[in-house]
């Protein structure tokens, strides 16, 4: 069952253009669409699965980031990628973090969290899919819940929260949102890594961009709109970093889906050009990572 969004998320405004036709080329082959608000130009899938459907996208145990047994360069690629984002990840909390806890929501199986806690840090993890949190709790012993915001206390307090790419995942985004902003410290940093719609690589593969990932990815952030977005929720951003290797990782994927097969050395080239114009403020990289505040008023 699907769900059709009448009013922008960000602006409340009710009329929309069509931005884009494309399809679940990863899993399914569905069509969907990917419409703009005319006022803010948000970019939202609509209509999109509705909660309980929206379940079924995810269905596939390729989706699940602790499958290293799948050979080909794509998964080979990935869990290098993922070792090195382990860690630039927690670089990334250690520089901007001003206290010692911290919550990470879509954890995942838990390596992020795994080694911040090997540093010190005193971790949460919240995520969905029962296959990964169980896997990050018998494996690692870590403190997991299953959701956001019926498990996660209102009055608890963390100095850090991070989502690196969840969401543009999540159906309940403003309740999220509000409820993000009442468990962070007053001083405390909320760290978003999302993909850019407006990346070159974006602006390229069209459709077959990897990173739109119809319909699992329900908003496509552009930087103009996120910041709007987040200064909705009385957040602030101090800082935008590039995550580089996502422009390599996401055009190999959308080659694949574009000609059936993964072209390296012209998915390089693209992920090279992608990094080089996303140094241009305008247009960003392939994926970037957020580093907001709350706005002291
Ligand atoms: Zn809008």
């Amino acid at each position: 069952m699907s769900e059709t969004i009448s009013i922008c998320p960000i602006c409340d405004h009710q009329q929309f253009r069509l931005f884009l036709k494309g399809k679940d080329y990863f899993l399914t082959q569905e069509p969907f669409s990917i419409v703009a608000c005319t006022a803010c130009g948000f970019r939202f899938t609509n209509p999109r699965p509705n909660p309980v459907s929206a379940e079924t996208y995810y269905q596939s145990e390729a989706y699940l980031s602790h499958d290293s047994s799948k050979r080909g360069i794509i998964p080979i690629l990935y869990g290098m990628a993922r070792r090195f984002n382990v860690h630039s990840k927690y670089n990334i909390v250690k520089t901007y973090a001003k206290g010692n806890s911290l919550l990470d929501i879509g954890c995942g199986t838990g390596e992020f969290l795994h080694l911040c806690r090997q540093k010190g840090l005193k971790c949460t993890g919240v995520e969905p899919s029962a296959k990964a949190r169980n896997f990050a709790q018998n494996r690692y012993s870590l403190d997991v819940k299953a959701d956001f915001l019926t498990d996660i206390s209102p009055s608890s307090r963390y100095h850090c929260i991070t989502m690196w790419h969840v969401l543009e995942h999540i159906h309940g985004l403003d309740e999220t949102m509000r409820k993000l902003t009442e468990v962070l410290e007053p001083d405390g940093v909320l760290i978003v890594a999302l993909p850019n719609s407006n990346a070159h690589d974006a602006t390229y593969y069209g459709k077959f961009w990897a990173a739109f990932d119809l319909p699992r990815h329900i908003y496509h952030f552009t930087r103009e709109t996120f910041i709007k977005f987040a200064s909705k929720y009385s957040l602030t951003c101090i800082t935008i970093l590039p995550q580089k290797l996502d422009a390599f990782y996401i055009s190999l994927l959308s080659e694949k889906y574009r000609t059936g097969s993964s072209n390296f050395v012209r998915a390089v080239y693209r992920g090279l050009r992608s990094n080089c114009e996303g140094r241009n403020p305008l247009t960003g990289h392939s994926s970037e990572i957020y580093i907001l505040e709350i706005k002291n008023s």
